[in-house]
């Protein structure tokens, strides 16, 4: 099957560069693809494929159904929203939307994922199973993944595993990086009130001084990582703002921390809330301060199932040789919303990356830079193994 979709990938490539300039020239953020959503949702209608619009507000589903409708089913996911930077690139397809532009590539990935929709779609007479297209919104922040599960994503017919690329800057176009296991980190955000006593800065006995309240919890929170936690398990505490006072010669009442946490492991993540409402209490105690402590649950650690990473690197060796297949050894604190695909870890899912750097062409910016840039000549690759990792998944 491979040479059919390594055919069918370069005839698409001209598409799949319009595209992918269509998206790169009309970015739309978080919950507003609206644009971005009918495009994807007609260019799918036209492969005559069963589509939902509006799942969670912006989302975009379309079943491929292979030969009799029966079969496992498989999910990609393709993520569609762009950011909040001006585009500072002087090429033909420069975002016309101001201050927003696709600096992360996601205008690739919706591109890509199109294509991996016409290439199975020429050959579903033969396609030994289903194909779900998942179009999500929001994932710089926002988190689309979640509520498209709780929306019944992988229902109907169900899903039983879902795989999605990302485009990587530091990688030649067309490598294929692959990790198993542990791959990305959760990143919840901690909002920490501390309320004490206020009053005239040269009378602190009778006041409770939320500033070195904080401060003492600060440096408090710089053990979870360097005393609390196995040093085999990388955990980030960062402290982002610290915000306290109005004048030199007061001692306020209150002082506000916030920060993020990541950890690689859930249960890691979970023993550093523990450990940070602890400290917080502790802290708390020790000053006769108020503190109130709030975290928001981010995106999940992302685990790359070893088996479904076994689909993607057979594909890329099948395809273009094991050259093209780079394995990444260590995992990124950064974090990713592809994960909650997993429905927290219930079926297996995998993200790869591809290498879209071209020096040559001048592409070389990393994503979130205002020069960031995606070497075309990757989109094609990039959907033909996506489409022969389905296949393949399907086909066992
Ligand atoms: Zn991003
Ligand atoms: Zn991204």
């Amino acid at each position: 099957m491979k040479k059919e979709i390594w055919k069918i990938a370069n005839e698409i490539k001209e598409e799949l560069v319009t595209d992918r300039r269509h998206f790169h020239m009309y970015p739309e953020l978080g919950f507003e693809e609206h644009q971005t959503a009918a495009y994807v949702a007609k260019k799918l209608k036209e492969l005559g494929l069963e589509v939902k619009i509006g799942v969670a507000k912006t989302g975009v589903i379309a079943l491929l159904k292979g030969k009799g409708g029966t079969g496992k089913t498989i999910g990609i996911r393709a993520d569609m929203d762009a950011l909040p930077i001006q585009e500072e690139n002087d090429v033909s397809y420069k975002s016309k939307h101001d201050g927003k532009a696709h600096m992360c590539g996601h205008d690739a990935h919706t591109a890509i994922l199109l294509g991996v929709a016409k290439i199975l779609s020429r050959l579903k007479e033969q396609l030994p199973g289903n194909v779900k297209f998942f179009f999500q919104p929001a994932e710089e922040g926002l988190g689309g993944a979640r509520p498209m599960v709780e929306a019944g994503a992988l229902a109907d017919p169900e899903v039983s595993a879902v795989i999605a690329l990302h485009v990587f800057d530091e990688y030649d176009t067309g490598k294929v990086v692959i990790k198993d296991g542990s791959f990305t980190a959760s990143a919840d955000k901690f909002y920490i009130d501390i309320t004490g006593k206020g009053g005239h800065a040269a009378a602190p006995h009778e006041t409770v001084d939320p500033i070195v309240v904080a401060s003492h919890l600060v440096v408090a929170l710089q053990t979870v990582a360097s005393r609390s936690t196995d040093p085999v398990d990388p955990v980030v505490v960062t402290v982002g703002t610290f915000h306290a006072g109005s004048a030199y010669n007061i001692i306020p009442e209150t002082a506000h921390l916030s920060g993020t946490i990541r950890a690689l492991k859930q249960d890691v993540r979970e023993a550093t809330w523990e450990q940070i409402k602890q400290i917080t209490e502790g802290v708390a105690k020790s000053f006769g301060a108020t503190i109130a402590t709030k975290i928001d649950l981010g995106y999940n650690p992302g685990f790359n199932d070893p088996s479904l990473n076994q689909h993607i690197k057979n594909a890329v060796i099948d395809l273009f040789g094991e050259d093209q297949l780079v394995i990444e050894e260590e995992p990124t604190m950064g974090a990713e919303d592809f994960y909650d695909f997993s429905d927290n870890y219930r079926i297996p899912v995998s993200m790869f990356w591809l290498g879209t750097r071209n020096e040559e062409k001048g592409i070389k910016y990393p994503g979130h830079s205002p020069k960031f840039d995606v070497d075309e000549d990757a989109l094609p690759v990039g959907s033909a193994v996506l489409a022969l990792t389905a296949w393949n998944y399907l086909a066992k």
